[in-house]
């Protein structure tokens, strides 16, 4: 190859030095004639002068010089650092002094006088070893430097970079090794790859770290645990790393495979990777308020056990749970309070938890129990009960004892459901229950509970719009006074003539109408209705009949309740005092002040009050002296019970009486016997209502013909 000597170090030339200007002479020509580069010099000064340019790598002095300027020159060469190769001649017979010269360094000895072609054969080889020794330290240069380089590039790598031996022990590691399992890349050469597995993945790496397949079948994104160096527990020492590996074969022969030299691998961490990875797994499967697992998490969990417990023939429980309270907390407290009752609620619940459970929360108050195996119900009910304790104690909250309370319902894969699904429908379903049936306790599922809320939700949906379709309507039933002979008043009874359900009673939607506020309209559809059905009727303006209609706690709470009850009165042309507001045990006792105050505007007004039900609540007699009410409804209950003339007969007796005393009106609900009718004239009652005289009825205010029923039920003419 041809090389660029002028990027060669040092001088490319000859320098000649004599004392005889002669011999000088003929060198130069000598020199010109065989295309040698030479310079002469006389002194040695004059030579240093020259030799300091950097241009000489030549040097041919005359030892027998006067000045000594072989001598000199290469003491001076040598101080300088100039690399020259130096020839010297003498005429000296002796050599003493040639031999003294090569001792300090000439390389090539010429005695004098001597031929032309010895002379430059020798300056010629000179003049080739130089450039010889000049090319080779320029390789040398350039090999180290690419050397140097690959070297950066290759301990630059962010990969850990190895070579194996067909063994299997390591033979080259760069840098990288230190800063990914803290080794010096030296203490590990010589040692099998093995010793750096964690011991789980040995398999694995067997199967590829020390890969002799290459191309395509050659190992790729293999993963594995690496162990760092230390004494720490696996755990703490493992790194994660994605390892590409292939067999390393010598230059191939007449296309021959070569001899296997190794494993050539690339090893990357990816511990990183795999922690954002983990990260971002946890936050699809996890509550981040409580750090429960979620929905997703749960449905998953719940759906790996069903199939094995389907294997194994187990029992699974899903408890359903919400809390009681939580919303009136979280809108009156605000949300952070509401966020630390959540995580106490979640660490109050998982103490009531076993180590195979699983504990999720869906959203909002709600949270899931998963009990992946019990014997019976019982385990299910057991951790349920647990749990409605463990949130029975307050909570402390800034100051504040909060109390929550929760609402758990139970469902049991096989026997309510085999799917996610309908266990999860299913437990809630239960809860519902719970919560319908005053809250605070738990139930386990059963099927007629599902119709039940299917129920509900058609009824409120069709409550919502039964007013504007016309679909309520009133039916009534008469109130006898038994003694005289004669109906007094008439109740009246809502129905809602449902579209698909057909006729619903009262009892079904009154309920679902308190709840979702429906009952309002209705009661003041009732009111006017039934104000309008009375006044239509001849008889019962002639006989100057009454009625009685039923009130709703909700209405009453309305702060317009008064007016809007004097307001309806007063547009149907209707007199107060022909009305008689029938009211529960249930709302004196829960808002008296409120109530009482309103009840005493009406009655100032001429409307009276009867207590319905009466028996039923915790009223005491004298405490309803103390309010504007004029009539006590005996319940239904009672009256069944007296004709079995049980101990019913001496308490119906004792109100009847107690009553009477303190002035009241009395009268019995749901006679349907004559034994009954017997049984309570006999105690004083006369004011009845029941199926004996008259069911409630639609058409009663145009049966004309009514007086004559009852007067031959109650016996008198
Ligand atoms: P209530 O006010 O105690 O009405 C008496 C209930 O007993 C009526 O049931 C009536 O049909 C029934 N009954 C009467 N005599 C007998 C009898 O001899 N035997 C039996 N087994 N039952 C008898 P209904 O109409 O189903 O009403 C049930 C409840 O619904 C009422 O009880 C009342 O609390 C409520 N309700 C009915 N209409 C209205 C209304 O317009 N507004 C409000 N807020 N509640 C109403
Ligand atoms: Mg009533
Ligand atoms: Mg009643």
């Amino acid at each position: 190859m041809a090389i660029d000597t002028a990027r060669l170090d040092g001088g490319d030339r000859i320098l000649a030095v004599d004392h005889q200007p002669r011999l000088l002479d003929s060198l130069r020509a000598l020199a010109g004639a065989n295309d040698l580069p030479l310079d002469t010099a006389e002194t040695a000064d004059e030579a240093m002068d020259l030799l300091a340019s950097g241009r000489y790598c030549v040097l041919l002095v005359d030892l027998l010089h006067p000045e000594k300027a072989g001598q000199q020159l290469m003491r001076f060469a040598s101080e300088r650092g100039l690399e020259l190769h130096v020839v010297v001649s003498t005429t000296d017979p002796s050599q003493s002094v040639a031999v003294q010269a090569l001792r300090n360094g000439a390389r090539d000895f010429l005695r004098k006088p001597y031929a032309p072609e010895e002379l430059v054969l020798t300056l010629g080889n000179a003049l080739d070893n130089r450039r010889l020794t000049r090319e080779n330290r320029f390789y040398q240069n350039r090999l180290h430097r690419s050397e140097q380089l690959y070297r950066f590039i290759v301990d630059r790598s962010p990969d850990m970079i190895y070579i194996l031996d067909p063994d299997g022990r390591f033979t080259f590691l760069n840098s990288t090794a230190e800063r990914l399992l803290g080794y010096r890349p030296e203490s590990l050469l010589g040692r099998h790859y093995e010793q750096l597995v964690l011991p789980e993945d040995l398999p694995l790496a067997r199967h590829g770290m020390n890969d002799r397949r290459t191309g395509e079948r050659a190992t790729r994104n293999l993963e594995l645990r690496l162990l760092r160096s230390g004494d720490g527990p696996d755990e703490q020492r493992m790194v994660v790393v994605e390892v590409n590996a292939m067999g390393i074969y010598a230059q191939a022969e007449d296309s021959q495979p070569g001899a296997l030299l190794g494993t050539y691998g690339i090893v990357r961490d990816i511990t990183e990777r795999k922690h954002a990875e983990a990260m971002i797994r946890y936050q699809a499967y996890h509550d981040l308020l409580t750090g429960l697992p979620n929905r997703a998490l749960f449905k998953d969990r719940l759906m790996a056990t069903i199939s094995r417990n389907q294997r194994s023939g187990e029992k699974l429980a899903v408890l359903f749970l919400d809390l009681d309270r939580f919303k009136m907390v979280n809108d009156s407290l605000g949300h952070s309070v509401g966020d630390t009752l959540l995580e106490r609620v979640a660490q109050r619940l998982r103490r009531c938890l076993r180590e195979g459970d699983t504990l999720a929360r869906l959203g909002g108050d709600e949270f899931t129990v998963l009990l992946p195996a019990i014997q019976t119900e019982m385990d299910a009910i057991r951790v349920s009960e647990k749990c409605v304790k463990a949130l029975e104690e307050p909570f402390q909250v800034d100051d504040r004892e909060l109390y929550l309370g929760v609402s758990i319902g139970i469902a049991i894969a096989p026997d309510h459901g085999e799917t996610v699904e309908t266990l999860v429908k299913h437990a809630d379903v239960a809860m519902y229950h719970v919560k319908e049936q005053g809250r605070g306790r738990w139930a386990v599922f059963e099927p007629v509970m599902s119709s039940r809320v299917d129920h509900h939700v058609n009824l409120e949906h069709g409550l919502r719009h039964a007013l504007e379709k016309n679909e309520l309507r009133l039916a009534y039933q008469p109130q006898i006074d038994v003694e005289v002979g004669r109906v007094t008043a008439v109740e009246a009874l809502v129905r809602w003539q449902h579209p698909t359900l057909g006729l619903i009673s009262p009892m079904e939607f009154i309920p679902v109408a308190e709840q979702t506020g429906a009952i309002v309209g209705i009661s003041r559809w009732v009111l006017r209705e039934a104000c309008r059905g009375v006044l239509s009727w001849p008889t019962a303006n002639r006989q100057g009949i009454r009625l009685a209609v039923n009130l709703s706690p909700l209405h009453v709470g309305q702060p317009d309740f008064v007016q809007d009850i004097l307001g309806i009165l007063q547009e149907e042309g209707f007199p107060p005092q022909r009305l008689e507001l029938e009211i529960t045990e249930h709302l004196l006792m829960s808002n008296l002040d409120n109530v009482v105050g309103k009840l005493r505007q009406l009655t100032a007004h001429g409307v009276s009050f009867a207590v319905d039900d009466f028996g039923t609540g915790y009223s005491s007699l004298s405490y309803l002296q103390r309010l504007p009410i004029q009539t006590l409804k005996i319940d239904q209950s009672f009256i069944r019970a007296l004709a079995e003339g049980s101990e019913s007969h001496k308490l119906v007796g004792a109100i009847i009486a107690m009553g009477q005393g303190l002035g009241l009106k009395i009268v019995a609900e749901g006679v349907e016997t004559h034994g009954q009718l017997q049984h309570l004239r006999k105690l004083q009652c006369m004011q009845m209502q029941g199926y004996l005289f008259g069911k409630p009825s639609e058409t009663l205010l145009e049966d004309e013909e009514l007086g004559q029923r009852w007067r031959a039920a109650v016996g008198v003419s």
